[in-house]
C-alpha cells in the first residue's frame, strides 16, 4: 500500500457526466489505484447559481455503475463555507490578504490585469462590495507535469522573465468564494497529493501553485490528461450539449475511455463485470502511454455514439 498517495475527482454538478468527464474520472481513479492510493470524490458546488439540483446524485450513481468507487465520504463545497471564511479571516488578520474595491472596469483600465492597487489602501472591514485578495509575491513557475512533462507558463511580454502571479481573488465582490481558493483549500484539507485532471486546467496550474506557496503549503503533484473536444478549442461540455453517459453501457464506456487515453484495450465483451475490466485497466495503466496531446476531437453529431455497444 502506497500510503503517500491521495487522489481525487472533483466534478462540478452543473451537468451530468459526459464522455470527457468520465475520461478524467477514469484516469484519476486508475492512477490512484495503480499506486495503491486513496481516491476521493468532491462535489464542487461552490458556484451555486450554476449547479443543478440532483445532478450530484446522478454523477455519483454513474461513478458507482462504472465501478469507480471512492474512499470515505463525498465532500460538498457548499457545506464548507464556514471553513473557507475562517481561512480568509485569518489571512486578513495576518495581513496576507486584503480587501479590494476595484471594479472590472477599473481593472480593464489597468491594462487588463490587476496591478495591486488596493494592497496598501487599508480598506475598512465592513466596506460593501469588496473582494478579498491574497498577496502573491511569487512568479508563475514552470512545473513538471506527471503526464504532459515540463510546463512553462507564458513569460512576461515586457522583459521575457517569469511573469508574476497577480494577487488572486479569494472571495469575489458578489460574496462567492473563488474557485482558485477553494480548490487549493480543499485539496490541502483532504491531504490530496496527486491531482489528475483535464488539460483544460493546465493553464491555471501555475497560478494555483502560487496560491499554495503564498499559503505556505507544498503543492501536490499534477498530471493532466487530454480533454475530449468537438472542434479545436471546444471541449465537450454541458454548454455544447454533450450526451450524458449512458449507464447501461458501462463496460463499453470504460473501454472507450481507455482507448481515448491511448491504451490498446480488449473489447468490452471480454469482461464479465466492470470490476474485472477495471482490474485489467489498473494493471496496464502507465502515465507514459497516455496521449500527450491536450485535446482530442471526438465525434459529437451521432448523439448516441457514446451509448452504443462496442
Ligand atoms: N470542478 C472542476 C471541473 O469540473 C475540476 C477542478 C479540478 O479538478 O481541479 O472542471
Ligand atoms: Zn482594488
Amino acid at each position: 500500500m502506497h500510503k503517500d498517495y491521495v487522489g481525487r475527482f472533483a466534478p462540478s454538478p452543473s451537468g451530468q457526466l459526459h464522455f470527457g468527464s468520465l475520461v478524467t474520472a477514469v484516469a484519476s481513479f486508475l492512477d490512484a489505484r495503480s499506486h495503491g492510493g486513496k481516491w476521493l470524490v468532491r462535489i464542487e458546488d461552490i458556484d451555486e447559481p450554476r449547479c443543478i439540483d440532483g445532478v450530484d446524485k446522478s454523477i455519483l450513481h454513474t461513478l458507482e455503475t462504472h465501478g469507480l468507487l471512492w474512499d470515505g465520504d463525498v465532500m460538498y463545497q457548499s457545506q464548507q463555507h464556514h471553513r473557507y471564511q475562517q481561512v480568509i479571516d485569518r489571512l486578513i488578520a495576518q495581513q496576507k490578504a486584503y480587501l479590494c474595491t476595484c471594479t472590472r472596469k477599473q481593472i480593464k483600465a489597468m491594462g487588463g490585469s490587476y496591478n495591486g492597487h488596493c494592497r496598501h489602501q487599508n480598506i475598512e472591514a465592513n466596506t460593501p462590495n469588496t473582494a478579498v485578495r491574497l498577496k502573491v509575491d511569487t512568479p508563475l513557475e514552470a512545473f513538471d507535469d506527471l503526464i504532459m512533462g515540463h510546463i512553462q507558463p507564458p513569460l512576461s511580454v515586457h522583459n521575457g522573465a517569469s511573469a508574476m502571479a497577480e494577487d488572486v481573488v479569494l472571495k469575489r465582490r458578489d460574496g462567492l468564494f473563488s474557485y482558485n481558493l477553494v480548490v487549493v483549500l480543499d485539496d490541502v484539507f483532504q491531504q490530496v497529493t496527486h491531482i489528475i485532471r483535464g488539460c483544460d486546467l493546465i493553464d491555471v496550474t501555475p497560478l494555483q501553485r502560487a496560491v499554495y506557496h503564498a499559503l505556505d503549503f507544498p503543492p501536490p503533484a499534477y498530471g493532466h490528461v487530454p480533454v475530449a473536444a468537438i472542434a479545436p478549442g471546444r471541449k465537450l461540455s454541458k454548454q455544447n450539449h454533450a450526451t450524458p453517459i449512458n449507464n447501461e453501457h458501462a463496460r463499453e464506456n470504460l473501454v472507450r475511455a481507455m482507448r481515448f487515453l491511448g491504451f490498446s484495450f480488449p473489447q468490452a465483451s471480454e469482461f464479465d463485470t466492470v470490476q474485472s475490466l477495471l482490474n485489467a485497466a489498473i494493471s496496464v495503466w502507465n502515465r507514459k502511454i497516455v496521449v500527450k496531446t491536450p485535446e482530442i476531437i471526438v465525434p459529437q453529431h451521432e448523439s448516441t455514439y457514446y451509448s452504443q455497444p462496442l
